[in-house]
């Protein structure tokens, strides 16, 4: 049984809105229990993995939509801005005598540190507890290893889905108030003092905020849901969700819009089961690759069989051979290719069947597998809105390393991973009239 001592509950480094968000509702549930107030806590870096103001633009909204709710809910929001690391957002624990702590999951690299951190930093009498609000099932009970691919995890799934795909209970007002207030918070300043790539801007299509997030979800319930599975490979198709931002920044969860998009499993079968595939057993095994694979994001991590025919076609003869900035500013021979990175750089995404292509041929065009899986990263991370994600390192290291997939016929420069090539995408759709749209030279 908990002994709490101290006055206060706390829940860090969340974004998702509150009802949706089970890292919140449990931090609720105790503050509850104890009659305590709860606060939410956000640290803000001034940089982060290079991401330009594009991606710090639709957080920060996010986020400023956030406190406003907060403050309705009395639970005070506040935000730590500075160069000092978490120090001082643990000190601000420490101080206020906080007697509890709860913070969101990710499986990337840079998330488990700050929770190792935090863990050490953190008095011994104050526990500590992560909510995995990221997944349906969180990681570490869908499968306690690596998964080999879609089939191996896919039953593991859905055998829990009874027990945690549910409704979302209420986060209601909380009657417990502290001797803590939140600062306001001066959100152009916050803004101003980020030390960011300002050259890569906001896009139009896709608004921040859960609000924005439940219009692009109704949306695609009301005009895309019902092709998406005849249509979702067709970059003209318009099938798809758009859905990859909110849920990237946790504007929105995935179980709530799953929980939306199945109640039109009557009307669209085939399609909500497509979706459902993608958003929860892709997107999860995803979540499994780099919570299991330290080398998530380099050749290290791929599979032995992918390793030895990288590596025994690495000195192949490529016919064409790209810089990273010839890359960036579509200066390649291929129109299509040109295209789909004019895409990535104006519109923040590239359509998924196309970021697939995108991939590939970074790697049949740059000297080494290693160099096209920096490249891409690179890229991806630079300018999609849904990039630094365990979806952007698994989709790249799919595309170059065979991850999740088998071997093929072996050809040159790609050995046995999986090939695909203009003639194949001029069969799946219209490839001029994608090019046309774009504007690849
Ligand atoms: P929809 O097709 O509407 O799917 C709904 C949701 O399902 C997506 O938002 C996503 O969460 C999930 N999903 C869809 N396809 C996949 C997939 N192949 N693997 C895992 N989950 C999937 N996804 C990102 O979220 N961020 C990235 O940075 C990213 N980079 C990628 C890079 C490459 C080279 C490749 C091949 C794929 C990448 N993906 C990435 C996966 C996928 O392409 C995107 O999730 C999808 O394009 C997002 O658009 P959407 O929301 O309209 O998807």
């Amino acid at each position: 049984m908990l002994k709490m001592k101290t006055k206060l509950t706390i829940i860090v480094k969340i974004s998702t809105y509150f009802s949706d968000n089970w890292s919140l509702l449990y931090a609720q549930k105790v503050a509850l229990k104890h009659k305590l107030p709860l606060h939410i806590c956000f640290y803000l870096r001034r940089t982060f993995m290079n991401a330009p103001i594009r991606h710090f633009k639709f957080l920060l909204k996010g986020l400023e939509e956030t406190a406003k709710e907060s403050r309705k809910l009395n639970i005070p929001f506040h935000m730590f801005i500075s160069d000092e690391g978490e120090n001082q957002i643990i000190d601000f624990m420490v101080e206020n005598k906080f007697g509890y702590v709860v913070i969101d999951f990710s499986p990337l690299r840079i998330a488990r540190t700050w929770a190792e951190n935090l863990k050490k930093t953190l008095p011994d009498d104050v526990p500590l507890v992560q909510v995995d609000g990221h997944n349906i099932v969180p990681c570490w009970v869908a499968s306690d290893k690596l998964e080999y691919g879609a089939r191996t995890i896919r039953n593991k799934l859905k055998n829990k889905f009874a027990e945690f795909l549910t409704p979302f209970p209420p986060v209601t007002e909380h009657p417990y108030s502290g001797e803590q207030k939140a600062k306001e918070i001066d959100w152009a300043a916050a803004e101003a003092s980020l030390e960011v790539d300002r050259t890569i801007d906001e896009v139009s299509w896709a608004k921040p905020g859960y609000l924005n997030g439940m219009k692009m979800l109704h949306e695609f319930c009301q005009k895309r849901l019902s092709k998406f599975a005849q249509k979702r490979n067709d970059p003209l198709g318009n099938a798809l969700s758009n859905l990859s931002p909110w849920f990237h920044f946790g504007q929105i969860s995935v179980q709530r819009c799953i929980l939306v998009v199945e109640s039109f499993k009557s009307k669209y079968k085939e399609s909500v089961e497509s979706f459902c595939e993608e958003a929860i057993i892709r997107r999860e095994l995803s979540d499994n690759f780099c919570y299991y694979n330290p080398n998530y994001d380099n050749i290290k991590g791929a599979y032995d069989w992918a390793r030895k025919t990288l590596e025994e076609h690495k000195k192949d003869k490529r016919e064409w051979l790209y810089t990273q900035e010839e890359l960036e500013n579509s200066l390649t021979h291929d129109d299509l290719w040109n295209s789909t990175q004019i895409q990535l750089v104006k519109e923040g995404k590239i359509h998924g069947f196309l970021r697939m292509y995108w991939a590939k041929k970074i790697l049949e065009w740059t000297e080494s597998p290693e160099k096209a899986l920096e490249i891409s990263i690179y890229l991806n991370d630079k300018y999609s809105l849904d990039g630094r994600d365990p979806n952007g390192f698994v989709g790249c290291m799919w595309s170059i390393c065979g991850i999740h997939d088998q071997g093929w016929k072996e050809r040159p420069v790609f050995g046995k991973i999986r090939y695909m090539n203009y003639k194949g995408c001029e069969r799946k759709f219209n490839v001029s009239a994608f090019v046309a749209r774009y504007g690849g030279k």
